[in-house]
């Protein structure tokens, strides 16, 4: 037998023939974007609080098999359920390679008796499933901790593969595309502080840097709150997990202290969308600071940013403000939701610079609706002014727009490669002599690709499958002249929609 790989804290061996129920939670990327997601941490920690199941993980890279646990090299197909986590739509690539290396069949029709149950959850699936249902017996769609027992019980206390199956379709909030349901409701918590929650987190036992450090650093990952209270017309988070909801601050307290007592890190990164709404967040930043240990945020709302949180941020190690004024332009950023104005993120910027940072990052979405090369000339004019008026390092992270289902721009094109291709030219060019800024961008293949398995249907399942076969964009490419499907073109296209919407019976 293999040996183990990796040294890591907090993971949990048991004796597989002592439970009833095998799950392998599996991420489809790297080792290090899998160890980051909060989800694997919530849902390792309440299976294998149950006598009755083990819970073991597998990642498609940087571990010795896709196809062995961590723990103990347990064959993925020895599972009685191998669920993943879906985060970004190219990963269902990954995904299928994880079933074939692991030699269960990719097809729903070809599994058999003797196959572990295919669920998948996570953002994506959650906002449009169907473009995956050849590959998924079973989807969970919205907050899987609140039916994470429910899949357990359906599994064990069935006989047969195919009756745990039509168990699970009894369950709501989970999608079994072949019992053919009109209607499947996407379920969330009401009350965060009732729900049972990881305070001995896995973590890798690594050098700081290491390839497989989770992306926040070795820490203790702590939910603040789901959802958000703003509804930004392209977010799927302000869409689909409406209303925010937040931990008391009593209760988040007595998670940091459970935490670094019970995970050997000295950093807490506090997990939450527009964490900067939250009443109380200066007097939770500045607490944990008190207990010895580093803290961050991810990125903060421009005009929740105040003196007191900074500085206390900055106390606990935290140098990098991250805003997302999404464009320049104040009138197409009111067009698109976010009430937020040029002033306040030239605020935001001054208070950080005085707390102590010194250095910026901004995201904007380039191609929205509605955008003109005035929005553009805007973009870069509010770069060049933060430059000029900060002395902070500054990367501007443009990305394209791309149409998610269920949101209000669900039916909104995405603009052809070239269009976008000249709009970052357009900013490039802008900010040629602007010093101290660093342009990042996402590949734009990548994001037609995503627009396409953002809004389409179950035809895709054709060129998944295809692509899967090849891998990498020119799989992709390849996999769209094979079948005459026009992936490419998908999101662009303002007809596709004609037939109906694919993802209409997720309530
Ligand atoms: S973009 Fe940010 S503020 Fe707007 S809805 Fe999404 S999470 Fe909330």
């Amino acid at each position: 037998m293999a040996s183990r790989p990796l040294r890591e804290f907090n993971s949990v061996v048991k004796n597989s023939s002592k439970v009833d129920v095998l799950f392998g939670y599996c991420y489809p990327s790297t080792y290090r974007a899998g160890m980051t997601g909060l989800a694997l941490q919530i849902l390792y920690s309440a299976l294998n609080n149950r006598e009755d199941t083990s819970c073991e993980r597998y990642f498609r890279f940087q571990t010795q098999s896709p196809a062995l646990s961590v723990e103990s090299n347990r064959p993925l197909r020895d599972n009685h359920i191998v669920g993943f986590t879906l985060t970004y739509e190219e990963d269902i690539l990954n995904l299928i390679q994880m079933l074939e290396i692991g030699r269960i069949p990719i097809l729903v029709e070809d599994r058999t008796a003797d196959d572990p149950i295919v669920l998948v959850g996570g953002p994506v699936v959650s906002s449009n499933p169907e473009p995956y249902t050849d590959f998924v017996d079973a989807f969970a769609i919205g907050e899987g901790d609140l039916v994470v027992h429910d899949i357990v019980e359906a599994v064990r206390t069935r006989g047969s593969r195919n009756e745990s199956i039509a168990a699970l379709a009894d369950i709501r909030g989970i999608y079994v595309p072949t019992a053919n349901p009109t209607s499947v409701s996407h379920i969330m918590i009401e009350n965060l502080d009732s729900l049972e929650y990881p305070v001995a987190q896995v973590v890798p036992d690594v050098e700081e840097g290491s390839k497989l450090e989770p992306v926040f650093g070795k820490s203790f990952l702590l939910e603040v709150t789901r959802g958000c209270g703003h509804s930004c017309k392209f977010c799927l988070v302000g869409h689909m997990c409406q209303p925010r909801r937040t931990r008391s601050l009593e209760r988040l307290r007595e998670l940091v202290e459970q935490g670094i007592k019970r995970t050997p890190v000295k950093k807490v990164s506090l997990i939450g969308s527009s964490l900067g709404d939250l009443d109380r967040l200066e007097d939770l930043v500045c607490w944990i600071v008190k207990q010895g240990v580093e803290v961050s945020v991810p990125s903060l709302r421009a005009d929740s940013v105040t003196t007191g949180l900074l500085e206390c941020l900055v106390k606990g190690g935290q140098r990098t403000l991250t805003i997302a004024p999404e464009t320049g332009s104040d009138e197409l950023r009111r067009s698109i939701g976010k009430d937020l104005t040029d002033s306040e993120i030239e605020e935001a910027v001054k208070t950080a610079e005085s707390a102590g940072y010194n250095s910026l990052k901004l995201y904007f979405i380039i191609g929205l609706p509605g955008e003109t090369d005035a929005d553009i000339e805007s973009t870069i004019r509010m770069i060049q002014g933060i430059a000029r008026n900060s002395m902070m390092r500054i990367t501007a992270s443009l990305n394209p727009f791309v149409p998610k289902a269920r949101t209000r721009w669900q039916l909104e094109p995405q603009p052809g490669i070239e269009v976008l291709r000249g709009k970052i030219r357009h900013i490039e060019e802008g900010l040629r002599n602007t010093p101290r800024v660093t342009l990042e961008t996402l590949d734009l293949r990548s994001a037609r690709i995503q627009a396409a398995l953002s809004i389409g249907d179950r035809t895709l399942g054709q060129v998944i499958r295809a692509a899967a076969s090849y891998g990498g964009y020119g799989g992709w490419r390849r996999a769209e002249k094979e079948t005459g499907i026009p992936l490419f073109s998908l999101g662009s296209d303002p007809e596709r929609l004609g037939q109906g919407i694919p993802w209409a019976f997720l309530k």
